[in-house]
């Protein structure tokens, strides 16, 4: 078909098809939790107190198994070291780690060590993202398609601009694992504390490989939800396949994991795309979307239709309606994880039992895969109150 290209990375397949005469990059203006703050389309009372209760749990608000005080409890602070980072620079309109990169407060070297050949460095750099936590971790090289255009200005309710130091060669991307047993509790705000154990975890992480990488003379610019889109790059450095609930899909730990980013010049050799069958899995299987409580994911084939403004232009792919989405969230005052938890590619994988079940999906026996899915419960909701038990 003219115009489209499937670009082309060290001999692999770009992940997603980028028609070049429609695409379009992103605002970060256009997020759906940016427009929360400015949008009417997004933003109601019940947006509000979702947010607010980030920093007052609820008490009374519901009785219901998961959305008690004791679940509020831990879900906000799972949340806390992330949120110290977010509001740390607010009087200095920033919101680290969700609006703008998350603040260096120490200087890096002044001269740049010799880091050896590429594939040494980034040999090295893996070690060192073991030690301080990181789950997982690949390279790409920097592209601009999916810097975010413009910043968001909570101060503002305006756009502000996405500087980004000359220079930035490469993409170190990190994901770190989403607690299992919190998930399968979905949707409640207990669950929620598997996000926020994420994002805490990432901040951590992230703040720790960017200021080894200073140390070592270069640039790094840790990022989790700001300055660019986190999907594409996790693909683009062999972290997974996207799956049609338009979270990332890793053989490792399916799509229980949170992204992190750091833009860095240090010389760095890049990883390819993997694929594993989750495209021709996801084909078959429709698990996210007849489960998902508001409705937000698509049946059928991977489109170019954006589904509204926050959904970016020009890129063939499964979009959610992310409005349909954060509503739900408002309404239930928690995030939701229902397509998390019902995703067959959600397992343990240090199993050898799930170790078969992932080579079986990837195979033309896909279907038998999903019957032994369903046939062991694979989907099915915890009770918080037996997370609780134990
Ligand atoms: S998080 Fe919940 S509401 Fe949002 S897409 Fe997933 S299942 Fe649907
Ligand atoms: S639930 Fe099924 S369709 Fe949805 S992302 Fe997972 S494998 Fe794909």
């Amino acid at each position: 078909m003219a115009g489209i290209k499937r670009i082309r990375n060290k001999g692999l397949d770009d992940p997603f098809i980028v028609d070049d005469h429609t695409f379009e990059r992103f605002s970060q203006v256009n997020d759906v939790f940016s427009r929360s703050m400015w949008d009417d389309r997004v933003r109601d009372d019940r947006s509000d107190t979702f947010f607010a209760t980030y920093r007052r749990p609820l008490t009374k608000w519901r009785k219901a198994n998961g959305f008690t005080q004791r679940d509020y409890a831990i879900r906000n602070a799972s949340w806390h070291v992330a949120d110290i980072f977010a509001e740390m620079f607010e009087a200095h309109d920033r919101r680290d780690g969700f609006l703008d990169p998350l603040s260096m407060l120490r200087d890096g070297a002044s001269e740049q060590v010799d880091v050896g050949p590429p594939d040494q460095a980034s040999r090295e750099l893996k070690q060192v993202s073991e030690v301080f936590g990181a789950d997982l971790i690949g390279i790409t090289e920097f592209d601009e398609r999916w810097i975010y255009t413009e910043r968001y200005s909570a101060a503002d309710k305006a756009a502000k601009p996405n500087e980004l130091p000359d220079g930035l060669t490469h993409v170190v991307v990190i994901g770190q694992e989403m607690n299992d047993s919190l998930i399968k509790t979905a949707p409640s705000a207990l669950s929620g504390t598997a996000t926020g154990l994420g994002y805490s975890m990432d901040s951590a992480v992230l703040l720790g490989m960017a200021q080894y990488i200073r140390n070592l003379g270069y640039q790094a610019i840790a990022s989790m939800n700001d300055t660019a889109l986190a999907i594409p790059l996790a693909m683009q450095a062999g972290l997974g396949e996207y799956g049609r609930h338009g979270l990332v899909i890793s053989p490792e730990l399916g799509p229980r994991f949170r992204i992190g980013k750091i833009f860095t010049d240090m010389p760095l050799a890049s990883d390819t795309p993997i694929e594993f069958g989750v495209e021709a899995f996801c084909n078959q299987c429709d698990r996210c979307a007849d489960k998902c409580p508001a409705k937000a994911i698509p049946h059928g084939e991977p489109d170019w239709q954006p589904v509204n403004i926050s959904s970016i232009k020009g890129v063939k792919k499964w979009s959610v309606d992310g409005e349909k989405c954060f509503s739900y969230w408002s309404k239930i005052n928690s995030d939701c994880a229902v397509c998390v938890r019902v995703c067959p590619y959600t397992r343990d994988y240090g199993k050898a039992r799930n170790r078969a079940w992932r080579w079986l999906a990837g195979t033309r026996f896909r279907g038998l895969a999903m019957k032994i899915h369903d046939a062991t419960g694979g989907s099915d909701r915890l009770k918080s109150n037996d997370w609780w038990t134990g």
